[in-house]
């Protein structure tokens, strides 16, 4: 055989197995040629990457795909047909491709049962399901993966399977896909390629068409197929397969439609059972809304209509100070009755992500200092003592009218729940690139189990004493949507146990 004397070389399996259906055509067929065998051992793509790259000349059991055409040749007699089955871990149930749902399945790395056009990952997409691939360099791996529990499920060609399935603790299921011929491969660089091409089609065709050939022989000493006539897929078997697949599709198909009735039904469900919390919610809100609002808004309009009526009909019997001490108290109330609404603006702004911000670059000092000195006014009954950490503080870019209205807001709630120490500390200070704004009294104080609830919109803590403080339980949601609109949060905290202090952040304009 001259030049081909030593050739072919032909890969064996990751175990340098060469026994089988495949070597021993194989073998046949270059012993007829006179032919020394070498056998390369390596994975699948280790194997097909030699081929392709001229370091062996032949492999065997290659399945046909248009991208394998392109990197190497085959011979032009198919070997036989195969096709691929998914087998599982024994006690995991899986009937259908739905059923990989979720599942690890371990793979092939570069098999056309894979990433072929009738492989596993295309099917996976044409039946929308989620799995994990777990790409392995052998089918024994494969086995040894579901065997281990490392995976759950695992695809091997039906031949591999067929003999080795009894060793492991697997369990063929129902799915079989992938059916294809199985070829001779060369590689595209050899100049023996055609020479090998021609011989490898005259001796199979030989073989395949003696019925006692060790084609045969070893077909049904290997895969348990007897002969039935020259066809290389028996037709009984071809049927056979037609139906299982045929089968397999419609239980997949039926499954699918019927867990994807049940996907959307739960989905309609999801969506009215949020609706419906939605509703309760908002009814809730409501009633809530009806009685607070109406007793927050009755406050103040009493004292707008009692003071404006007692004017009307007593004006000329009242002096100066009676006369302006009304006044103010309308005033007083009108004011309040103005914050009230705002409030419920700034909410529903805040809710329907509306509110703006205009900043601007701002001295943070200036603000604090002026915003104190209007306290002061404000509440003249209480001492404000104020710790500023000057001259070092950074710039901040924040709409000034909103910071202001959430310290106002701050120092409004130190003055409303603080008893018999009327004093309020104010402090700025600069930490980590940011601004930190607090607000502290010695008042009644909140119990920390309230200590999250209170930025929630209209939760107001539950007042034990006669006295009740009056509000709507939106000013810290308000200052809280403020503070988080500038990037900044905003918290509580109990000093000493005693009173309560509210800190907020704004980054600082570093
Ligand atoms: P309200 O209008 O009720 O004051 P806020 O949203 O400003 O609404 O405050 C929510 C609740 O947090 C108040 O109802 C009160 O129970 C509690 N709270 C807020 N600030 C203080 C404070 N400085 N001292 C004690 N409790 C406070």
């Amino acid at each position: 055989m001259g030049l081909y004397e030593n050739r072919p070389k032909i890969f064996t399996d990751a175990k340098g197995n060469a026994s089988g259906f495949w070597p021993d055509v194989t073998k046949e067929i270059a012993s007829r040629m006179g032919w020394k065998i070498r056998y390369f051992h390596g994975t699948w793509e280790e194997c097909l990457n030699k081929l392709e790259t001229n370091q062996i000349d032949v492999m065997p059991d290659v399945a046909y795909s248009e991208e394998r055409s392109t990197r190497f040749y085959f011979s032009n007699e198919p070997v036989y047909v195969s096709w691929s089955l998914v087998y599982a871990r024994k006690g995991v149930d899986i009937q259908s491709i739905i059923d990989l749902e979720r599942k690890k399945v371990a793979v092939l790395r570069g098999s056309v049962n894979v990433e072929g056009p009738e492989g596993i990952k295309k099917l996976i997409d044409t039946f929308h399901v989620n799995c994990t691939f777990l790409e392995v360099d052998s089918y024994l791996r494969v086995f040894e993966m579901i065997d281990s529990g490392e995976a759950d499920a695992g695809v091997t060609s039906k031949d591999f399977g067929h003999i080795h399935e009894a060793e492991y603790q697997v369990n063929r299921t129902p799915i079989i896909f992938s059916p294809s011929s199985l070829y001779y491969a060369f590689s595209k660089d050899s100049s023996a390629t055609p020479y090998l091409i021609e011989k490898f089609d005259t001796y199979l065709k030989q073989l395949k068409g003696d019925q006692g050939s060790i084609y045969y022989h070893s077909m049904e000493n290997w895969m348990g197929i007897k002969p039935t006539g020259k066809s290389v897929l028996p037709t009984w078997m071809f049927w056979m397969f037609i139906s299982i697949l045929g089968l397999a599709f419609v239980f997949a198909l039926m499954s699918f439609t019927q867990r994807s009735k049940v996907k959307t039904r739960t989905k309609e469900l999801a969506v009215e059972i949020s609706e419906r919390k939605k509703y309760e919610e908002m009814d809730k809100l409501k009633s809530y809304l009806l009685s607070v609002v109406s007793h927050e808004l009755r406050t103040p309009l009493s004292t707008v209509k009692g003071y404006s009526t007692m004017l009307i009909d007593y004006h000329d019997k009242m002096d100066e100070q009676e006369r302006l001490n009304s006044l103010t108290a309308i005033d007083k109330a009108a004011d309040r009755l103005v914050r009230l609404v705002d409030q419920l603006l700034d909410m529903s702004r805040i809710e329907a992500g509306l509110i703006k911000m205009e900043k601007e670059l701002t001295d943070p000092v200036h603000l604090i200092q002026q915003i104190i000195q209007e306290a002061r006014v404000r509440f003249p009954e209480f001492r404000f003592e104020t710790d500023i950490e000057k001259p070092n503080l950074p710039m901040a870019r924040l709409d000034v009218n909103r910071i202001r209205q959430v310290m106002d807001n701050l120092i409004d709630n130190a003055v409303k729940y603080s008893e018999n120490i009327k004093k309020i500390d104010i402090s700025v200070a600069c930490l980590d690139s940011s601004l930190f704004f607090s607000v502290t009294d010695y008042g009644i104080g909140i119990p920390e189990s309230e200590h999250n609830n209170i930025f929630e919109r209209m939760y107001r803590v539950e007042q034990k004493t006669p006295s009740a403080k009056p509000g709507l339980g939106l000013g810290l949601s308000i200052s809280k949507g403020i503070v988080e609109a500038h990037g900044g949060h905003i918290w509580v905290e109990s000093p000493s146990g005693q009173g309560t202090r509210i800190i907020f952040t704004i980054p600082a304009n570093a």
